[in-house]
C-alpha cells in the first residue's frame, strides 16, 4: 500500500512539474521548437502568470480604433494617468483612424497588431496569413517612424485568438519566420488574456462587464456569454478562485465597454489595484533583444 502511494505521489509530483514547465513559457514562440499543426494549441498556458496573486492588471483593447469609442477610452487613461495597449486591424486604418492611432502612440500607449483583418486565421492559408502579419507590423511601424518612435519588437494578438487550426501549416512557425526576416528571434510577442470581460458579447451591459473584472480579481459572480441554439445567451457563475491580477481583455468599440472602463478604474483607485503597462510584464518583455527592424527591411515596400 506505501509502495502505490509513493509511485502515485511520484506521478502526481511530475504532473505538477510539467504544470510549472509550462507556467514558466513566454508569450513568444519558444526557440527550436517546430510547432505542430493541430496539436500544439491552447492559450491558457500562456497565461501573464507572473501577474497572478500581484493586484496588478494590464489593460488591452481591441479591434479598434473606433472614432467614436476610442478617443473617449484616451481621455479615461490619461485622467487616470494609466497606459494601455491598443491591438488593431490595421486593414481599419483609414483618415478618421490614422490620428486616432497617432494620438494612441503620443499618449505613449502600446499600439500593437491585432493582424491586418479580423479573419480567422485558422482559415487562412499560410501566405495569406505571413502577408496579413507583416502588413500590419509594417503597418505600425511605419506610424511610430512618422512619429519618431524606436519600439522594439511588436506584440501580436490573433483575432478571437484563434491559431494553430490549420492542417498544412502552423501560425507560430510563421511569427517566428516573420520575426526572423524582419527583426531577429522572436522578436513577435504574441498576448493572450488572462480575465475575459465578455464585453464582446451581446447584450453585455457595463456593469456586468466591469463586475467580471472584479470577480475574476477578487471572487464572485461573473457573468458569462455563450450560444445556444443559436441563440446568445447568458449566464451568472462564480468565481471560487481569483486570479487577483492578470491581462485583461477589452474592445474599443461599445459605449458599454467605455463605462465599464472607467467603472474599472476608480475600482482600481479604490481597491489599491496596479494598472501596470503590458511591457513592464515578465512575460511580454523584449529581454536584452534589440528586435530592431532590420535595414533592409524597407517600411516603404508595402505603399505609404
Ligand atoms: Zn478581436
Amino acid at each position: 500500500m506505501n509502495l502505490y502511494f509513493k509511485k502515485y505521489f511520484f506521478i502526481i509530483q511530475l504532473f505538477i512539474f510539467s504544470l510549472d514547465v509550462f507556467a514558466l513559457n513566454k508569450q513568444f514562440p519558444a526557440d527550436n521548437y517546430d510547432y505542430k499543426p493541430v496539436q500544439d494549441i491552447g492559450i491558457r498556458q500562456y497565461e501573464a502568470t507572473s501577474l497572478h496573486g500581484t493586484k496588478k492588471i494590464v489593460l488591452t483593447f481591441d479591434d479598434g480604433p473606433n472614432t467614436h469609442v476610442t478617443p473617449k477610452i484616451l481621455d479615461l487613461l490619461n485622467k487616470y494617468n494609466v497606459k494601455a495597449t491598443f491591438f488593431i486591424n490595421t486593414s481599419n486604418l483609414d483618415s478618421k483612424k490614422i490620428p486616432i492611432a497617432y494620438r494612441i502612440l503620443e499618449e505613449g500607449h502600446i499600439l500593437a497588431s491585432h493582424d491586418f483583418d479580423h479573419r480567422d486565421n485558422n482559415k487562412e492559408n499560410e501566405n495569406v496569413f505571413r502577408e496579413g502579419l507583416l502588413r500590419s507590423i509594417f503597418d505600425i511601424k511605419k506610424l511610430e517612424r512618422n512619429l519618431g518612435l524606436v519600439k522594439k519588437g511588436i506584440y501580436f494578438r490573433f483575432p478571437y485568438g484563434y491559431y494553430g487550426l490549420n492542417a498544412a501549416y502552423h501560425h507560430m512557425n510563421v511569427i517566428k519566420e516573420v520575426s526572423k526576416k524582419v527583426y531577429d528571434e522572436n522578436c513577435i510577442n504574441f498576448v493572450f488574456w488572462d480575465i475575459d470581460t465578455k464585453d464582446w458579447g451581446p447584450g453585455m451591459t457595463s456593469l456586468e462587464i466591469s463586475q467580471n473584472v472584479k470577480s475574476y480579481m477578487m471572487g464572485g459572480k461573473a457573468t458569462t456569454v455563450f450560444m445556444e441554439n443559436n441563440r446568445w445567451v447568458k449566464k451568472i457563475i462564480n468565481i471560487q478562485k481569483p486570479l487577483m491580477g492578470g491581462v485583461v481583455l477589452l474592445h474599443d468599440k461599445r459605449e458599454e465597454t467605455y463605462y465599464a472602463t472607467e467603472s474599472i478604474l476608480k475600482m482600481a483607485n479604490d481597491l489599491n489595484w496596479d494598472v501596470v503597462p503590458l511591457s513592464s510584464v515578465k512575460e511580454f518583455s523584449f529581454d536584452k533583444k534589440e528586435c530592431l527592424i532590420k535595414k533592409d527591411m524597407s517600411l516603404s515596400s508595402l505603399g505609404n
